[in-house]
């Protein structure tokens, strides 16, 4: 069974464009890394990025697991208000 933190992500070097490979573990710990090629050193948006999908998908999930129907009917009508 294939674990999907384990996928390496393919991130491209701003200076050279160089295709580093790193893990969501290691953009997790490391918000910055050093191009390996020409050594420029890069904030990694794809960490910023994974957090924020993980955020999403952690509120989803509180969400999907505390919705009856009358909270959903009230995600609904607060989104018609909003909109
Ligand atoms: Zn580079």
């Amino acid at each position: 069974m294939a674990n999907e933190t384990d996928a390496p992500i393919s991130i491209a070097c701003t200076n050279c464009h160089n295709q580093v490979e790193k893990t969501r573990e290691w953009l997790h710990a490391n918000e910055e890394f050093k191009c390996p090629t020409c050594g420029h050193s890069m904030r990694s948006e794809r960490a910023a990025v994974v957090r924020h999908i993980e955020a999403i998908q952690k509120a989803i999930a509180e969400i999907g697991a505390g919705a009856d129907s009358s909270a959903s009917r009230k995600l609904v009508s607060r989104r018609g208000v909003s909109g």
